[in-house]
């Protein structure tokens, strides 16, 4: 028999879990729909938490090294790889658990399983032990996206992994190789070299980090460096070779060498997963990368169907996707509701942190945007020669004329936390003034935004 449900989403990461709570608030049924055991998607599960966890560890390590200098000395850490995945997996289970009590709360069904569509109002629901069909009103897609897998590489789930098996933690390889020198390679570097491993990175592009400002990501490659990282740029794998002991990668461009590596991790980006939920059945129209596209109140083509998150595309990225999500819950209960800034912050919760938002000096060059650009070197920042001297920068680019800000990139720790100022004064179409004269408190950080505008400004005395 079918079930008939008033609202359902597909999918229980950031995106589905904010559209069901927030339609849940707005007085709606919400049934949703998710084939793990527990809500939060790959984002809580495997992805940005447990990868938060093993960077603090990280970040703890490195920090008490530095104190060396400090005249505190401590001993090499004693790593419990086991006791650090049980933490790790606690902190999950821990917010996993809070996600489900909050759903019990706002009465939502929780339906563990695997849907398609069967239609514009329908679908069913496979669970391995069987399947159900389900009548709806409205459907919200939020299925995410998966890692992308190479084509042609050999199977060997043990020592080739995607982020989700690095973040699994099931060894700490001797020599690991990272593919891919995004945000993913760039944490897992970050991690794993913390942790003891000896990381080599391939990054096809001329940079790690493509598309964050270059100076930003060249002060990260050289940190990168002194973490006893390597890194090739420019440079593709063109075959593995796993049937050994020793995984031997063939690589060719900038640097063309055999690598030997005891584990490899694939991070190469990540496609949508718009044809997981046969969402062509409903009418919906899925493109060749897996994406559905969605308007500016998150509504496909299909009125009663709405997508949120990483299946919509790029940036695939937890936030986007939870403020996609309530929008979608919003526009279904018939509210007027729209998802309409480009500034989406991007974090690499590397170290130091690398964070941007908004126009890069790149992009605007490219795109022939009038602009202009004003830096404080964090060497300057009483507060950052107090914590250690690490390198950093704050670059504001602005618009010439109204000097109103349009992007921001920071480097240095704490980076994605200080960031919000600027996403918010970029929203709120501040001025180099505004953040001038806003009086930040002394000695922090949080100083250098201000800082790096009184230096356009020709009023800084800190320089
Ligand atoms: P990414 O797109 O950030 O980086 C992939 C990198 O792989 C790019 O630098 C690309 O040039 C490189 N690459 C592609 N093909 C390659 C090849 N054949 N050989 C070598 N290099 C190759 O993707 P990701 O790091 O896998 O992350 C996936 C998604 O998850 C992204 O959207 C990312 O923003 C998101 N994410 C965000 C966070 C965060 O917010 N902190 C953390 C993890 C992941």
């Amino acid at each position: 028999m079918t079930e008939k449900a008033d609202i359902v989403v597909i999918g229980a990461g950031p995106g589905g879990y904010a559209a069901a709570f927030r339609a849940a608030d707005l007085g709606r049924a919400v049934t949703l729909i998710d084939p793990r055991a527990t809500l939060g998607g790959v984002c809580l599960n495997e992805g940005c938490i447990p990868s938060k966890a093993l960077l603090h560890a990280a970040e703890t390590i490195r920090g008490a090294a530095h104190m060396n200098d400090w005249g505190i000395g401590f001993s090499k850490p004693r790593i419990d790889i086991d006791a650090l995945r049980e933490k790790k997996d606690g902190i999950v289970g821990q917010l996993t658990g809070g996600l489900s009590q909050l759903a019990k709360k706002r009465k939502v069904t929780v339906i563990q399983g695997t849907a398609s569509f069967a239609g514009k109002t329908s679908l069913s629901i496979e669970n391995g032990k069987g399947s159900k069909e389900i009548s709806f009103d409205q459907a919200i897609i939020a299925c995410g996206s998966d890692p992308i897998e190479l084509p042609g590489w050999p199977d060997d789930d043990k020592r080739i992994m995607n982020s989700q098996g690095a973040l699994d933690l099931a060894f700490i390889p001797k020599r690991l190789t990272i593919v891919g020198g995004g945000i993913i390679g760039l944490e897992m570097a970050t991690v794993y070299s913390a942790l003891g491993s000896t990381v080599t990175i391939v990054e096809l592009a001329d940079q790690i980090a493509p598309g964050a400002d270059a100076e930003a990501a060249k002060i990260l490659h050289a940190a990168m460096l002194e973490h006893g990282c390597t890194i090739h740029t420019k440079t593709r794998v063109e075959s593995v070779d796993a049937s050994g002991t020793v995984i031997k990668l063939v690589v060719s461009g900038d640097h063309a060498v055999t690598i030997e590596a005891d584990a490899v991790i694939q991070a190469v980006g990540r496609k949508a997963n718009g044809h997981r939920v046969a969402a062509e059945k409903a009418g919906i129209e899925i493109a060749k990368d897996g994406t559905i596209a969605a308007d500016a109140a998150c509504r496909t083509s299909v009125p009663n169907i709405f997508a949120v998150g990483d299946v919509t595309g790029a940036p695939m990225l937890a936030h986007r996707a939870t403020h996609q999500g309530k929008v979608a819950a919003e526009a279904a209960c018939g509210h007027s509701a729209a998802f309409d800034t480009p500034l989406i912050p991007s974090v690499a919760y590397t170290d130091p942190e690398l964070a941007w938002v908004g126009l890069t000096v790149e992009k605007a060059k490219a795109d022939k945007i009038a602009h202009k650009v004003t830096k404080f070197p964090w060497a300057a920042s009483g507060r950052n020669l107090a914590s250690g001297e690490r390198p950093g920068i704050t670059k504001l680019v602005y618009e010439p004329e109204s000097q109103r800000l349009i992007g921001a990139a920071i480097i240095g720790p704490h980076a994605g936390e200080l960031l919000a100022e600027l996403t918010l004064a970029i929203e709120m179409g501040a001025t180099l003034e505004d953040l001038a004269l806003t009086v930040h408190a002394h000695p922090t950080l949080s100083e250098t935004p201000a800082l790096a505008a009184e230096l356009a400004l020709g009023i800084c005395t800190d320089l």
